[in-house]
């Protein structure tokens, strides 16, 4: 009853609440707890270490930000920085699929597999290698390793390939 009354017949109050300052404390709150939150769960944690040792950028624009690459390559991308793809040793850990085996037959279906090793992919994966033998770069290679670098040349050649894969990763 007070808090109406005062509402509907007090007086206002020619101070101004400085709420921009507010939004500003409240945002670094939420990054710093986000990172907290990041932290906590990934660095224990053998499947999700290498987002935090190797990907974790403090930050706040995307990764991807002034990169020009497909949606599908982006998505691919991100799936490989957190560790879980839609490869089949990433379905098998989690219970999907029963085999974390290739299609080939010679090895677990990993993104390095897909990316340097897989039969399969041999001849989708030439021109990749080609521009990577070209800046004198010879292996073995480590997709994580390429990714972290975020050089937009290196990143472009990686999603050529993942578009041209028959699977998505
Ligand atoms: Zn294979």
């Amino acid at each position: 009853m007070e808090a109406r009354k005062a509402a509907e017949e007090g007086e206002f109050s020619k101070d101004l609440l400085p709420f921009s300052d507010l939004t500003a404390l409240w945002k670094n709150k939420m990054y710093k707890d986000s990172l907290n939150f990041i932290q906590e769960k990934c660095i224990n944690h053998p499947h999700t270490a290498n987002y935090y040792n190797i990907f974790l950028e403090k930050s706040r624009k995307p990764w991807f930000r002034g990169i020009k690459l497909p949606r599908r390559a982006i998505v691919s991308i991100n799936r490989i920085r957190a560790g879980r793809t839609s490869l089949a040793s990433d379905l098998h850990l989690i219970k999907i699929l029963e085999s974390p085996l290739c299609k080939c037959g010679m090895s677990e279906q990993t993104v390095n597999h897909m990316f340097w090793q897989c039969g399969l992919y041999k001849e989708k994966r030439a021109s990749l290698t080609k521009f990577l033998y070209k800046g004198k770069n010879h292996g073995p290679f480590w997709i994580e390793e390429f990714l972290s670098s975020l050089d937009p040349e290196v990143l472009t050649e990686i999603a050529n390939f993942i578009l041209k894969i028959d699977i998505r990763i």
